[in-house]
């Protein structure tokens, strides 16, 4: 993969955004996903010694709002205030979120920079006013065209369908004011070939740049139908189109027309993560309205795949059925961190089974990584009182352990924090594991233990340290994956300062040998994770 040249500009944060999420929908397996993902990258990217500024929100504009909040008697706004303070942002503080920001479509801080936004490519004559006829789907909030569409079947006999959600679409005709979207093919297929980087992975960029080579049409910026939504400045007939609306926050967020040193200093993004099903929102109408007003273009663009769910236990409901909850509450935040970047390659389709999330929570987790941590903490406790020895009599087998542990750093920093393959940093972070394992199998130091001689003494010390330093290094590396975890490992290891960033503890140190002082106090702490027969059942 290639890094575009927005990264790590002197002065500039590393900007991560998730999508704001439709408030309307309750939080589910899709949502934890790709904010799981995004909160991996910032804290990868945090324990390098970066800045990092990472935004998530709401997007609370929109018909099928309206439609719900009168559904049940409240105010549209009312509505999503609720939503956003009981189910949206307790979520991300449940699943340890360590998000900069959460922007809300509804806030005057957003609202008004929209109205400004728009009125300036009003200004410059990229908007006009123009009549539109066709398909509309209220579950999309986006015209559709009539080549996607599907002929429905059953109760829906008769009935065009929208391909997403499987329901009619509306017959809309509206006076509507256009962005001239058309006029930005070329420039966008220019800024795709000279950026390969731009959209990832390559099947989602090879999809977008044939989308663009069709020939764009102008977009439809306005409704007037409804009017739960941000005015048109110039008519308030309108409210703005709710995509338009809310592709801004990720410019209003950070001080766009607002405060030049804040904006400056984190916009653009340098990674949009986001689901493919809203791919062409951010690879196409956003750059082109970037363009449009002369604001600079995100670094990348990165769609993670269909998440599909199967296994008997997932399989009785879909995707939107499931709460992270439900998960968590069985496995811990922490395997449920794991699991969504472990089980399924970043960018690619994959499948998520409760079975599949067990097997590997007992044979990677438990016994590879927990098991190998428990081990060591009590052979130091049985061996020398729980107080770290030195390593005095290092050998062709520590020499490996130690290239080992460099090759793990490397290989997971650039897949991680480079190239958001978060599969194959872990892949790399649990072959390290898996060779301290077989480190331990082969040097058999309760063998060595039974052998009191000053060099079977010297022997055994090296062993234990050479282990227990090895997890102090995984700790670092697992760190922003499973933070509680990672941080009882720390303890157990009496390793100091604390862990994490602001304590200097960065990816690049995690590989420099010999951190972990001699003399450090080893307890064997709380089991990492338990067997999941000895835990409480959901
Ligand atoms: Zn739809």
């Amino acid at each position: 993969m290639v890094a575009t040249g927005t990264e790590n500009q002197s002065g500039k944060a590393f900007y991560v955004t998730t999508p704001i999420y439709y408030v309307n929908d309750a939080p589910h397996l899709g949502h934890a996903y790709t904010t799981v993902a995004g909160d991996v990258l910032t804290r990868w990217r945090r324990q390098r010694g970066e800045q990092v500024w990472f935004l998530t929100g709401t997007d609370e504009h929109g018909q099928k709002v309206l439609r719900t909040a009168e559904a049940k008697g409240v105010t549209p706004q009312e509505w999503c205030d609720k939503l956003v303070e009981e189910a949206w942002k307790p979520l991300w503080r449940h699943l340890e979120i360590a998000n900069d920001d959460f922007i809300r479509t509804t806030e005057k801080r957003h609202t008004d920079r929209v109205r400004e936004f728009v009125q300036d490519l009003y200004d410059k004559g990229e908007i006009y006013k123009g009549g539109y006829q066709g398909p509309y789907c209220v579950g999309c909030e986006e015209y559709k065209l009539p080549g996607e569409l599907i002929a429905g079947e059953g109760e829906y006999t008769g009935k065009q369908l929208c391909p997403i959600h499987k329901r009619p679409v509306e017959i809309l005709k509206e006076e509507n004011y256009f962005f001239k979207l058309s006029e930005y093919g070329d420039k966008l297929l220019a800024h795709y070939e000279a950026n390969p980087g731009f959209i990832q992975p390559e099947s989602a960029r090879n999809e977008v740049v044939s989308f663009v080579r069709q020939g764009l049409q102008d977009l439809s910026i306005s409704r007037s139908t409804f009017d739960w939504g941000v005015p048109i400045p110039w008519d308030d007939e309108h409210v703005i189109y709710v995509w338009v609306d809310a592709l801004l926050n990720y410019a209003t967020a950070v001080g766009y027309n607002q405060n030049q040193d804040k904006f400056d200093a984190s916009f653009p993004a340098d990674v949009h993560l986001l689901g493919k099903d809203i791919l062409r929102f951010h690879a196409v109408i956003w750059p082109a309205l970037l363009m449009a007003n002369g604001l600079r273009l995100p670094g990348r663009i990165v769609a993670n795949g269909w998440l599909l769910v199967g296994g008997e236990k997932m399989s009785k409901s879909n995707l939107t059925g499931i709460s992270p909850r439900d998960i968590t509450s069985h496995f811990g935040v922490d395997a449920f961190r794991w699991y969504l970047l472990r089980a399924i390659a970043y960018g690619q389709d994959g499948s998520f089974s409760w079975e599949d999330l067990a097997a590997r929570y007992t044979s990677e987790l438990a016994n590879d990584y927990g098991n190998l941590a428990s081990r060591v903490a009590a052979m130091v406790g049985k061996y020398f009182d729980g107080v770290l020895p030195e390593a005095s009599a290092d050998g062709d087998a520590e020499k490996a352990i130690h290239d080992g542990l460099a090759k793990a750093v490397a290989d997971a920093d650039r897949k991680i924090g480079d190239d958001v393959e978060f599969q194959a940093g872990l892949q790399a972070i649990f072959d390290f594991v898996k060779q301290v394992n077989g480190y331990i199998s082969e040097q058999e130091p309760w063998k060595v233990a039974k052998d009191d001689s000053p060099e079977g003494r010297a022997r055994l010390a090296t062993i234990l340290y050479t282990a227990a330093e090895s997890l102090r290094a995984v700790a670092v590396l697992l760190n922003p994956f499973m933070p509680a975890s990672s941080q009882r490992l720390w303890e157990s290891l009496g390793a100091e300062p604390a862990l994490g960033p602001l304590a200097g503890q960065r990816v690049q140190d995690a590989g420099e040998w010999g951190r972990l002082p001699a003399g450090a106090t080893v307890t064997k702490g709380a089991i990492l994770f338990p067997r999941l027969e000895d835990k409480p059942t959901a």
